[in-house]
């Protein structure tokens, strides 16, 4: 091959020809550096054919610099990346990119080096030291990294270097990650357990393609089960991908996983540090990291040997990413293993409509753990309909969840009340002139924090302190909290039962994996009385003395537009029952709803998971939505209004008129305001016939919109906000 046809990460340019010089060698994947302009850039090398562009004849093309020291990206992974690029309508430069996770990496192993403290005591001891020395207990890091972590300046810690307070240590990027061993510590399986552990082990060991969805109880045992399958992977020397929906459930995970193989696996997410991140990528690409846990970014390494994957808590909503490519990683976990010829598994007690359709129809092999594991049984469920039982007055919680907490807190066992929503109250008003606290950059309330004394967008991050007067008519001390958030919550418990230990659990103050760490130990070992927290503590946990668990506001996420409401209520509410009675006492759960006839409290309330699919999959046929249609979204925004609308109207304008795709708006968004950018969307429903990304892309492809006009398609979206 004299020619190359390179992938590179823009967008703008596209796909570039170059002339590959005289004895260099390479193949489709290799990722090269090459000219342009003054520049060099970084590409990888695609099928030429897989890319047309317009042809430049040999004279004019520049020949390639160098191949980089990182093996080619596999075939697999290619048609993957391409897959993605056209089912999403995104670039593929953008979609590959996700593939390089490390620049550095690129660059080969060696070593870098990190910093941490000596121990010395310092002779001259400024603010900023007394600080830096406090925060920096335990850490290495670059000293980029550390200041960060410090809140100071790199210069400071320059500063302590010199002093001899913070020492170097060369790091070695390639040192191997210590071996998971198959047999460490097998557990004996139920019955059951045993029989789905058999199918996942000889589904890894015919190395095929084959999808199941593991569809398990709370507390059957789904883990121990997949960890069979992973014990295969390992024994065949391939390595697997575990999918996890956020970074807190992952600290569990590795306890649970180090007692099963010995050692932890290797992470990956978006907040390692870069010499942890090369480390990691490296030993992905070589083969040598046999067990990756990581949230979505994780899917689109380059594996060198993939055996297997698992996407545990799989119809979790935050495996959707809302913005770059707005893929879903459990439908693409399903792609690359069929890419890849190997078996794919979905976990989850409460899986997505679509999964369960999938199942139903055969696509995917249903596996099913219909019972507790060890005996235990799975709790009694009852609903408290708030119009009838009021809370006192400024209370949340009706008294006979009160009743049922102090038995618990007079029993020794534990309790938790689940309401998702962070910090201490929604939203704050003036009692005096009405005037209510919104966030500038945003079509929301500003949540007041009361642990932070702040008033905070959860949106865009904007934040003020709770100020002593209301800022528009200038009465002092005249601010009152509407509504409860979990910290809220936390004091009512805190005023209701004297002397209960309690435990607010949010992505506020569980933010670090010792936070979690710690919760954790401080829960197992009966610290905590009473849990207080938002959707962290919904799945995942396994604590045998919780028999009581309470949902403060079932309806809270059955309001508003959603699409999926009704699907994400039954799956949250669900998921955190499933917390009370895992161990030997059995559980209770009260849901707390001024809706009880609604049909998916009924449901919830009568432990019918089988009545709620089938009416909800009615719904969605009635709909023709997801999975017997198709929705995909366009979001135009920009940071002028009348561009933005001008830009969604001529989008609206020229709409394509099909049979079997309906197009709805432009209309503002929910969130018609969202970080500084003014948004309207048109939502497209489609029959399963119908191509939409293709429609889309031709329909969209005829626009030149101004430089401040943002267009984003969103293909079967979560979010309609
Ligand atoms: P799920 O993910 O289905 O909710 P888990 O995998 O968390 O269930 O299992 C629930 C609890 O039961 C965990 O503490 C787990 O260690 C334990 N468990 C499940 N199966 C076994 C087994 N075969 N032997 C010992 N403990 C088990
Ligand atoms: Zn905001």
């Amino acid at each position: 091959m004299n020619r190359a046809r390179l992938l590179v990460f823009n967008a703008a340019l596209g796909v570039l020809d170059y002339r590959v010089p005289e004895g260099m060698a390479i193949e489709p994947g290799s990722v090269v550096v090459a000219p342009l302009g003054p520049r060099q850039i970084v590409g990888v090398v695609w099928d030429a054919e897989r890319l047309p562009t317009k042809e430049v004849p040999d004279s004019k093309l520049r020949p390639l610099i160098e191949v980089l020291p990182v093996p080619p990206l596999p075939a697999p992974l290619r048609r993957l990346i391409e897959w993605a690029a056209d089912y999403y309508v995104a670039p593929l430069s953008s979609v590959a990119r996700m593939a390089l996770g490390s620049s550095a990496a690129l660059r080969g192993g060696g070593t870098t080096t990190e910093y941490r403290l000596t121990g010395e005591e310092p002779k001259r001891m400024t603010p900023q030291r007394a600080a830096a020395m406090d925060a920096l207990h335990g850490e290495q890091a670059t000293i980029r990294e550390l200041a960060e972590i410090a809140s100071v300046s790199e210069g400071v810690l320059r500063g302590m270097v010199g002093a001899g307070l913070l020492e170097p240590v060369v790091v070695d990027i390639d040192r191997p990650y210590p071996r998971a061993r198959a047999d460490f510590a097998a557990p004996r399986l139920s019955e059951d357990q045993q029989a789905a552990a058999d199918i996942f082990v000889a589904a890894v060991e015919a190395k095929k393609f084959a999808p199941f969805l593991l569809d398990g109880v709370t507390g059957s045992g789904k883990t121990e089960v997949y960890f069979e399958g992973v014990a295969a992977a390992l024994a065949e020397g391939r390595q697997v991908l575990v999918l996890l929906p956020e970074i807190a459930l992952t600290e569990n995970f590795l306890r649970r996983f180090e007692a099963r193989f010995g050692v932890t696996p290797v992470l990956w997410h978006s907040s390692l540090k870069a010499s942890e991140r090369r480390r990691a990528w490296r030993a992905i690409v070589s083969g040598d990291a046999q067990v990756v846990v990581g949230a979505r970014s994780a899917l689109f390494m380059p594996y060198a040997r993939l055996g297997l994957i698992v996407v545990d808590e799989a119809h979790e909503t935050s495996f959707k990413q809302d913005d770059g490519v707005r893929y879903n990683a459990r439908d693409v976990a399903v792609i690359r293993a069929r890419f890849e010829g190997i078996p794919v598994i979905l976990a989850s007690a409460t899986p997505a409509l679509e999964s369960m359709h999938l199942a139903d129809t055969g696509v995917y092999q249903r596996i099913a753990l219909p019972d507790r594991f060890g005996g235990a049984r799975l709790p009694d469920i009852s609903v408290v309909d708030l119009r009838e039982e009021q809370p006192e007055r400024g209370r949340w919680l009706a008294p006979r969840l009160v009743e049922e907490l102090k038995a618990r807190l007079e029993r020794g066992e534990q309790s938790l009340l689940f309401l998702n929503r962070r910090g201490y109250a929604p939203l704050t008003l003036c009692r005096h002139c009405g005037y209510r606290f919104q966030c500038p950059n945003c079509t929301a309330w500003l949540v007041e924090h009361r642990l932070s004394r702040r008033l905070a967008c959860h949106h865009c991050g904007h934040e003020v302190p709770v100020p002593e007067a209301c800022p528009e008519c200038g009465t002092p001390d005249c601010l009152v909290a509407c509504g409860p958030g979990v910290e809220r919550i936390a004091d009512e418990v805190a005023e209701l039962l004297p002397g209960a230990r309690v435990a607010l659990v949010t992505s506020d103050t569980l933010n670090s994996p010792e936070k979690i760490g710690e919760f954790v130990a401080a829960a197992e070992n009966r610290l905590i009385d009473v849990i207080v927290g938002t959707q962290l503590v919904t799945k995942g946990y396994h604590f045998p003395e919780l028999t009581l668990v309470g949902v403060v506001d079932a309806d809270l996420g059955l309001e508003g537009g959603d699409l999926r409401a009704a699907e994400r209520t039954y799956q949250q509410v669900a998921q955190v029952a499933g917390r009370a009675g895992r161990g030997e006492k059995p559980g209770e759960v009260l849901i707390q709803t001024r809706h009880p006839t609604a049909p998916v409290i009924d449901a919830l309330a009568k432990g019918d998971r089988d009545a709620f699919y089938a009416a909800e999959t009615e719904a969605r046929r009635d709909a023709g939505a997801p999975p017997f249609g198709r929705w995909a979204a366009i979001i135009v925004s920009s940071e002028d209004e009348a561009e933005a609308r001008d830009a969604a109207r001529a989008i609206g304008g020229t709409a394509p008129n099909l049979p079997d795709v309906l197009i709805l708006g432009p209309a503002p968004a929910p969130m018609a305001l969202l970080r500084g950018r003014y948004r309207y969307r048109l939502l497209i429903n489609a029959r399963r016939s119908a191509e939409v990304q293709k429609i889309v892309r031709e329909w969209l492809g005829r626009f030149d919109f101004p430089q401040g006009v943002r267009v984003n398609v969103d293909i079967d979206p979560y979010s309609f906000v």
